[in-house]
């Protein structure tokens, strides 16, 4: 079998400790997880968390700056856990970030088109070393930090759905499979990004995730 033109490589992440990297087969993520984030973005009922998508090749590992992105004038960033999949379930838990166009969000919200635009977009996932093991302590504070200055703080206890619901409730939605990536939503203190910022984001003792927005 030949293919037309040559594949694109597998996405992959690195793993803590080890020269084996984590293949990326697909990235899920929750919104409206905490239910702070969920009242800042203008949810006054009860917060009702759910799954949206973004491609693979959207990770931006190793250390790598991400773009600013076209076709948006409020890049937001969302700190979040997010679990590895293997071949028995969780395998492990990296520092990542849901890089949003916000504006576009906003618009597709008000005329009830998908999210695709404002989440999926190329360089919207990064994402650090994943550590292999438990979940981290449910006490562990969750953190981002923009040029020094914190703008999201929570914990992960304060999830609606734990990560053990979480990939429960994927499993009734999609086949979930080793190589899977669950992104497991935000805590309140979302806000933009410009080109230049350095972001720092830590959860508990995992490998922290820092960039810098890189100027298109
Ligand atoms: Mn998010």
């Amino acid at each position: 079998m030949t293919f037309l033109f040559p594949p694109a490589p597998t996405p992959s992440l690195p793993i803590e400790g080890s020269d084996a990297r984590f293949p990326v087969r697909r990235i899920f993520c929750v919104g409206q997880n905490y239910a702070a984030h969920a009242r800042e973005m203008g949810h006054h009922e009860r917060a009702d968390p759910f799954f949206f998508t973004k491609p693979a090749d959207a990770v931006v590992t190793d250390g790598a700056d991400p773009l600013y992105p076209t076709a948006t004038q409020d890049l937001h960033h969302e700190v979040e856990l997010v679990c590895a999949v293997g071949p028995d379930g969780a395998l492990g838990w990296a520092v990542g970030c849901d890089l949003t166009r916000r504006d576009l969000q906003a618009e597709a919200k008000q005329k009830g088109r998908p999210w695709d635009a404002s989440k999926g977009f190329d360089q919207s996932a990064p994402c650090a070393a994943i550590h292999l093991g438990a979940l981290p302590d449910p006490t562990a504070v969750i953190e981002l930090r923009v040029n020094g200055e914190a703008r999201q703080t929570g914990r992960l206890d304060d999830m609606l759905w734990s990560p053990d619901e979480i990939l429960t409730k994927a499993r009734e939605l999609w086949d979930i499979q080793p190589g899977d990536l669950i992104f497991t939503g935000t805590p309140e203190g979302v806000g933009p990004l410009a080109p230049g910022d350095r972001v720092e984001a830590t959860i508990g003792g995992l490998p922290a995730l820092r960039f810098t927005v890189a100027a298109r």
